[in-house]
């Protein structure tokens, strides 16, 4: 039995924790701030949990198949369907009912659609695996949210008696552990890093959350224009702001002004609509495929 500290309580943090307590190790994990889950954490306001962004969750990927074995209960997932989401002036992501145009991407030659799929599959990276999942419905909402699976990963710690220390912040690590921020050192046979460094290209990127107390986009999942993607969670799950819509929204460029000049031009009068609302203006994301670390998984 080895000694594993596990700096971060992010996704990657807690996984860590979990596979590393399967191996039969001693866990540890230290987290810098006062709340765990990092960027996979969402707030309640209003009675709705907003997040940092859309998150889609890939049905049997790494995190879906994790969170599988240590719960008893699966969490419920709804596609997002890629024939229910409008590339604005060009048709659906999937045009079912126009073969020509399915042709017309399947051979290649229709890079505006390619660029949208790549847009809600990998919000800017290329990830073939995903691309395809989108297209098959097998990206999904979470009812209970990125901040659900935070809390399984969490409670199946407790449960086996894994500590997280929270407002402890690492500044140090040698060959004996690590030493945190007010001088106390920790020792450790091996040390985890998954403090959400950037591995690989990072893009930045702005979000924007926004419930409303209408549904001007009816049962339409999404909306994409240019690098702008505008998913509405309550038409695709129904645990997400029921009879309302949430919109959870990105842009690759242009920030939160691209977001909301998209709303402006396709959902009028969204703003006297507003229940609650809230925006990051640059967030990080990177591909770190296999590595269920910091990027989309
Ligand atoms: C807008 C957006 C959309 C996304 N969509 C998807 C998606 O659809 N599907 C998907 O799979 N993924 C998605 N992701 C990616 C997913 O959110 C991240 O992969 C995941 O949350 C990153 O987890 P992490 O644990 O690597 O990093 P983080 O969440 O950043 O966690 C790192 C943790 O380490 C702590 N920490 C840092 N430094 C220290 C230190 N020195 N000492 C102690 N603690 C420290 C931090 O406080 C933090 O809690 C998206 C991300 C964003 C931003």
């Amino acid at each position: 039995m080895k000694r594993v500290l596990v700096v971060g309580a992010g996704i990657h943090g807690l996984v860590t924790a979990v596979r590393e307590h399967l191996a039969k190790n001693q866990v540890f994990i230290v987290e810098k701030r006062k709340r765990i889950g990092g960027r996979g954490t969402s707030e309640e306001s209003f009675g709705h949990q907003l997040e940092h962004g859309p998150h889609l969750l890939l049905k049997g990927g790494e995190l879906h198949n994790m969170v599988k074995k240590v719960s008893r209960i699966k969490p419920s997932l709804r596609p997002l369907r890629p024939n229910k989401v409008m590339i604005v002036g060009h048709g659906m992501l999937q045009p079912l009912d126009n073969p020509k145009q399915m042709l017309a991407y399947k051979l290649g030659k229709d890079p505006i659609r390619e660029d949208a799929v790549r847009l809600i599959s990998g919000w800017g990276q290329d990830i073939p695996e995903r691309s395809k999942a989108l297209m098959k419905g097998r990206l999904c909402v979470v009812g209970e949210g990125w901040s659900g699976i935070v809390g399984r990963l969490a409670s199946t710690l407790e449960e086996v008696g894994v500590p997280i220390q929270t407002g402890m912040k690492i500044v140090e690590q040698n060959e004996k552990g690590v030493v945190t921020s007010k001088g106390i050192k920790i020792e450790a046979d091996i040390v985890r890093m998954c403090d959400g460094s950037p591995v690989g290209d990072a893009v930045k990127v702005s979000t924007l959350d926004v419930v409303l107390d209408n549904r001007p986009l009816k049962g339409l999942h999404g909306l994409v224009k240019g690098d702008v993607a505008i998913l509405n969670l309550a038409a695709i799950h129904s645990k997400k702001a029921p009879g309302m819509s949430h919109f959870s929204c990105i842009a690759l460029s242009g920030g939160v002004q691209a977001i909301e000049d998209l709303l402006d031009e396709r959902v009028s009068g969204w703003r006297s609509h507003i229940i609650t609302k809230r925006h990051n203006n640059s967030i990080t994301i990177t591909d770190s495929r296999g590595q269920l670390s910091d990027g989309v998984i």
